[in-house]
């Protein structure tokens, strides 16, 4: 299939009064048409920074400092086509060059997100009909005009945001948009979706309201729908039914999914392509196969931990010895990130190791790619 999103040497930092944090680190990927691309990790790797940043949702004092993220979008590459080359290429567009009015009216039509925890996405004051077509009807005006800039659109649809966003007014939503609501709670396995679309939020159940917040984030029929953690909050039935729905929705929609969790179950039930993420880098990326069962990376192959088989992967992340680093880019140095927790670790390592490719589409930051361990190169135990 062809490339969607293009992510090329993305950084993200954070200027916190105890220093400069590099949450996200010279991050490269590529999402393609119709597929589902997993983010693994543990907490604090930098896979909930990485999604806010292509969503462009990353909060001061963090801040997208270098990359790239292209956007297949032959429309707005029409549009701006005068614009260079770091804007548009191709059907391509820059997604950090792009106008700030321009980059906001992406979310929702473009990029869509559903978080962890429902209620924090739902208004708990106005019902989730109106709320899913008020979804429905910013998208419409906002796909109609994409240079403009709508400052009703803000934030809308995504996740906490929208709670301090307006509160939906009923002429602004069309029957129209009223209708499709309905549609898409239906279309997301809510039974008798037309009389509970008039019910609040805190009448729905934990599993319907996942839904309900899944409705919300398909109101743009969004290109791309980034899902932090989808299903930590539930039980694990309702977890299964949440993951078969995305499975779903993305082949029947032919929608792109960027799934973020520290769950290798759900990372080998659901995905095409995965990337391993440590210290706010990709450390490893390639087909679930290449990850899997060809992986080079001695973190990916800790997080497999005792067993490394698709058929039954470890539920939950291996504890590895040691510690995530604090990603301070004081203490970070210029060695491999993982090399004080690495088995492997050799003299190559002190100089930060680039990504390597293996073959194919998998890559690797790691020395390994290119050598083998050697036992008389590895530094001595009381090294770090
Ligand atoms: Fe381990 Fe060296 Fe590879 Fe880092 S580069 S993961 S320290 S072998
Ligand atoms: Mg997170």
């Amino acid at each position: 299939d062809a490339d969607l999103l293009r992510v090329r040497n993305l950084s993200t930092r954070f200027f916190t009064e105890e220093g400069q944090v590099n949450a996200v680190e010279d991050v490269s990927f590529t999402v393609r048409e119709g597929e589902v691309f997993g983010v693994v990790g543990e907490s604090g790797s930098g896979k909930s920074v990485t999604a806010l940043s292509v969503l462009d949702l990353v909060e001061s004092p963090g801040r997208v400092t270098q990359g790239e993220i292209w956007y297949r979008n032959a429309d707005l590459a029409d549009t701006f086509a005068d614009e260079g080359s770091n804007v548009v290429d191709g059907e391509f567009v820059n997604v950090l060059e792009l106008p700030e009015g321009t980059r906001r009216s992406l979310r929702g039509p473009s990029f869509s997100m559903i978080f962890q925890d429902p209620m924090s996405s739902l208004n708990p004051s106005v019902t989730v009909g109106e709320q899913i077509a008020e979804a429905v009807e910013v998208q419409r005006r906002a796909r109609a005009n994409p240079r403009s800039t709508r400052s009703r659109t803000q934030g809308y649809g995504l996740g906490s945001l929208l709670v301090d966003s307006i509160v939906p007014d009923r002429e602004y939503v069309s029957d129209e948009s009223y209708e499709r609501a309905v549609e898409l709670l239906d279309q997301v396995g809510i039974p008798d979706a037309a009389e509970r679309a008039d019910e609040y939020p805190h009448q729905f159940s934990g599993g319907m309201l996942q839904r309900a917040m899944v409705a919300q984030a398909l109101a743009g029929e969004p290109d791309l729908l980034v899902a932090d953690e989808p299903t930590t909050a539930l039980d694990v039935t309702i977890q299964a039914q949440i993951l078969e729905l995305l499975r779903d929705l993305q082949e029947e929609e032919n929608m792109s999914v960027m799934l973020i969790t520290h769950n290798l179950g759900v990372i080998a039930r659901m995905c095409d392509r995965v990337g391993v993420m440590y210290a706010g880098e990709i450390v490893e990326r390639g087909t679930l196969e290449d990850v899997f069962e060809d992986h080079v990376h001695p973190y990916t192959e800790g997080l497999l931990g005792s067993v490394p088989d698709l058929e039954e992967p470890a539920p939950r992340l291996q504890p590895i010895e040691g510690n995530v680093p604090s990603l301070l880019d004081e203490e970070m140095g210029d060695r491999c990130y993982f090399a004080d927790r690495c088995p492997h670790a050799m003299e190559d390592c002190l100089s930060h190791p680039e990504e390597r490719d293996v073959d194919g589409e998998h890559s690797a930051r790691c020395v390994l790619v290119d050598r083998e361990y050697d036992e008389s190169d590895a530094l001595p135990d009381d090294y770090f």
